[in-house]
């Protein structure tokens, strides 16, 4: 099974109040030094991984595309060359339609780029304020049209749902007209307010959807996309045919993908490890690279329980142990019942009312195998 290689650029213009994502505003001369560490890291993983081959790339942020074009190809150079990289692949790269070049486009298209995907999170301005991001729509649909221009036509936006003002008109408006524009993935978050973050200091003073607000904006965004053509693959998730997204599949189905650069996470011969936060650290050569210990084990039942509901292929109700798989079809039924399955005989697949309560199945479901 071929595996999905992971580069994380964790540089961003400035920082939005809600992100707890490993990145901050790069100091002159960063990005080369970044590059430089990214190469020497690449050249040890490339020695440890020989003969494993990589048919997916994603470089993820952090915001990539505050890369000029000469940095992007860099970046590919020191990289790339490591590691065994299949001819067809599905190579992505994260971007912000505020800082997206023509330059940068047609330079990732020049490494083999061939998937993009746009940060949007929402097109109404007054939203985006509220979380401390800047929108301008004008910039979103010029950065469609430019890639599409560099030869990039498979094209995800990632937009949030709970944010303050947010209304479902305001996102299916946003729906509507990223559709319009022709884009073939869109991921929608549901908008997670983290400790430690400026706009945990400041949520009291802001009102955002309480849960059955976020339920009716999940389930019209659902319907209206369904309506549109894309297909609800994963929980966040919506393609059109045959563009379901090959990298963030491996995560989901328990394939190897190798991660490269501070908070990086890996999953490589049923191992997970990750990269320490310290990005001076990661530059300086010295990032400690620890292995995962989580509640759940590394290829567990718990563990392909928690993935596979999370996708449109579900779980095969062949993996619970038979002395337990009565019960388990028992709670399907119930499930069915109540709207939150889809009818399978064989499998236990999640609907759209499902996937919002899909955290609540997972342990009720761990609950039964383990009791
Ligand atoms: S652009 Fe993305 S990674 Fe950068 S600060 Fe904003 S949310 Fe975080």
């Amino acid at each position: 099974m071929a595996a999905g290689l992971y580069i994380h650029f964790p540089f961003c213009e400035r920082k939005c109040d809600y992100c707890a994502f490993c990145s901050r505003r790069p100091v002159d001369g960063e990005i080369g030094r970044y590059i430089a560490a990214l190469k020497k890291e690449a050249e040890r993983l490339g020695d440890n991984y020989k003969g494993v081959n990589f048919d997916t790339v994603y470089i993820g942020g952090g915001t990539p595309s505050l890369m000029t074009a000469k940095e992007l190809s860099l970046l590919a150079d020191a990289v790339l060359p490591c590691f065994d990289i299949a001819k067809d692949i599905e190579f992505t790269t994260e971007a912000n339609p505020e800082c997206f070049s023509a330059g940068f486009a047609f330079a990732f298209s020049e490494i083999g780029g061939n998937r993009l995907s746009l940060g949007v999170q929402s097109l109404a301005a007054a939203e985006c304020a509220a979380v401390g991001r800047k929108t301008e729509p004008e910039k979103v649909f010029r950065a469609i049209d430019t890639a599409k221009e560099a030869g990039i036509t498979n094209i995800s936006c990632d937009l949030l749902s709970g944010l303050p003002f947010q209304t479902e008109a305001s996102l299916t408006e946003n729906i509507e007209r990223l559709s319009a524009a022709g884009i073939t993935h869109l991921s929608l978050y549901s908008l997670n307010v983290e400790e430690g973050t400026p706009l945990y200091k400041r949520k009291g003073a802001l009102s955002f959807p309480d849960d059955e607000k976020e339920f009716s904006l999940y389930l019209a965004a659902c319907e209206l996309l369904s309506s549109l053509g894309f297909e609800h693959y994963e929980v966040s998730n919506f393609a059109k045919a045959g563009f379901r997204s090959r990298h963030n599949l491996k995560y989901w189905r328990g394939d190897g993908y190798l991660g490269i650069g501070p908070a990086a996470h890996s999953y490589m011969d049923g191992k997970r490890f990750y990269y320490s936060k310290d990005i001076d650290g990661f530059i300086a050569g010295g990032a400690p690279v620890s292995e995962e210990d989580g509640e759940i084990k590394t290829g567990s039942l718990e563990e392909r329980i928690m993935l596979s509901l999370r996708t449109a292929d579900g779980l095969p109700l062949s993996l619970i142990p038979e002395e337990k798989r009565p019960a388990a079809k028992a709670f399907t039924a119930k499930l069915t019942e109540n709207g939150l399955a889809k009818p399978s005989d064989s499998f236990v697949i999640l609907t759209d009312r499902g996937l919002f309560v899909m955290n609540e199945i997972i342990l009720k479901l761990t609950d039964i195998i383990n009791n």
